[in-house]
């Protein structure tokens, strides 16, 4: 078994003695590539430091948010400046409205937008409030698609298309799963049969607007179409959940490159600068059912809360600006441009590298999200991802780890590149993939 240095060891030890697994997030654990975790003291830009005292150049960004890099000054003076006024007042505040208006102002299909504290509680809300307002009980999401662990969403694939799904964790009642019905992504005709059969019942289709969480895979041509075109046929609700893609592939995510407009959508990740918060919004109509006006209950004791809500603030500003604080000597772009030209510029070279070591490989990369895939078969769901070479890819993570580039300790999960990323960075990164692989 791979391990850490010695402090990250004591400390796993002493954790796993207080926590189940020593984590309070399973992935963390390493459990998929067969080793311990090592422990974090501190993080800048594009670099994290373990308390032994080693650094690596980083592509998981805390799993999302911290798309500037690490402890950017902007959020970092934003939670010193605000945090001196009151931390959480549990009565409304400025930056509500503000963060409200920022996210109506650049995603078109959200027409009001309510805030929660993390992504699980923006899916969980959203499907009540469909089920609440179509007066429907089935949800439909697909194999794959992962979209937080409230109960009715952690469910996986039945056996069929048409089949109930199994729950997909202890403690999930079966009845609520059977309230969700899984079926194959990217298959538009387990779609129509199963909107023939039973179209009238279901509340939403929910959907990752591009699925990220079981590895990185794209819709195929006309898909997502057929998803909007099929929820208003037989008036349903379409749940695009862009916790991990909004505010990160653009100023209106996933929906904004394939100019679509779900009736609701879900936010988090990016959206609180590192902080912990969510977001769900959408139509007008359909949000209006949310307590207080409507029967839909939601709430949040810290929801809203003005440190969230300013760190959140502050980052969407640093994204969308012309030149970014985070590195003011890079040539004037906006920050979405800006990361597209940092994924672009890792793309390039890490084909070029694969193909010349004759690495069997599939790269899907948008904007600043990444999946390597060790396997020569197109990714079209999530059985070809669950197809690759495990064991080439565990090698591959520890023997990167070793030499400082710290990838997602699971094959499942995508890359991100921060905008304190340079080239540098990756040409590095790139070099050290070159002697990884000439040891595999
Ligand atoms: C991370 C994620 C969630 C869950 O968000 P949490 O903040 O971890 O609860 C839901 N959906 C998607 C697509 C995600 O990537």
């Amino acid at each position: 078994m791979q391990q850490p240095g010695m402090l990250s060891r004591k400390l796993f030890a002493m954790a796993k003695t207080l926590i189940p697994g020593g984590v309070n997030s399973p992935v963390r654990a390493f459990r998929n590539v067969g080793g311990e975790p090592f422990f974090v003291r501190k993080a800048h830009g594009s670099r994290i430091e373990d308390v032994d005292g080693k650094t690596y150049i980083d592509y998981i960004g805390s799993w999302g948010p911290n798309i500037l890099g690490h402890a950017p000054v902007v959020i970092t003076n934003t939670i010193h400046e605000v945090a001196k006024s009151g931390i959480s007042f549990g009565i409304p505040n400025p930056f509500e409205v503000e963060m409200a208006r920022t996210i109506v102002d650049w995603v078109p299909s959200v027409e009001k937008v309510r805030m929660c504290n993390s992504g699980t509680e923006a899916t969980m809300s959203a499907i009540r409030l469909a089920r609440g307002f179509t007066k429907r009980d089935l949800i439909v999401k697909f194999d794959g698609c992962y979209h937080g662990h409230s109960d009715s969403l952690l469910v996986a694939a039945g056996s069929g298309a048409l089949t109930h799904g199994e729950p997909d964790s202890a403690g999930v009642p079966k009845a609520f799963a059977e309230q969700t019905i899984v079926l194959p992504y990217n298959n538009p005709e387990a779609l129509e049969k199963l909107f023939t059969a039973r179209g009238e019942e279901i509340a939403a289709i929910i959907v990752e607007s591009y699925p990220a969480n079981a590895g990185l895979v794209f819709p195929k041509p006309g898909y997502l179409d057929l998803l909007s075109s099929i929820t208003k046929k037989y008036g349903a609700l379409l749940i695009f959940d862009e916790v991990m893609t909004g505010f990160r592939l653009g100023r209106a995510g996933v929906q904004g490159l394939e100019h679509l407009s779900p009736d609701l959508s879900c936010f988090g990740k990016v959206i609180g600068g590192g902080l912990p918060v969510g977001a769900f919004g959408g139509r007008a109509d359909v949000m209006d059912m949310l307590a207080p006006v409507g029967p839909v209950y939601q709430a949040g004791t810290l929801s809203g809360n003005p440190l969230a809500m300013a760190a959140g603030l502050a980052q969407l500003r640093e994204l969308d600006g012309a030149r970014t604080s985070v590195r003011p000597d890079a040539p004037v772009h906006n920050g979405f441009t800006r990361l597209e030209q940092l994924g672009a510029h890792f793309d390039t070279g890490l084909r070029r590298l694969l193909t010349e070591k004759g690495v069997p490989h599939r790269l899907n990369r948008v904007g600043s999200m990444f999946c390597l895939f060790f396997t020569d078969r197109e990714i079209v769901n999530v059985s070809d991802v669950m197809k690759q070479d495990l064991d080439f890819f565990r090698k591959f993570f520890w023997g990167c780890l070793e030499k400082g580039i710290y990838l997602a300790p699971s094959p499942y999960e995508t890359g991100f590149i921060s905008l304190a990323h340079t080239e540098a960075d990756m040409d590095d990164t790139l070099t050290v993939f070159a002697e990884v692989l000439a040891g595999i």
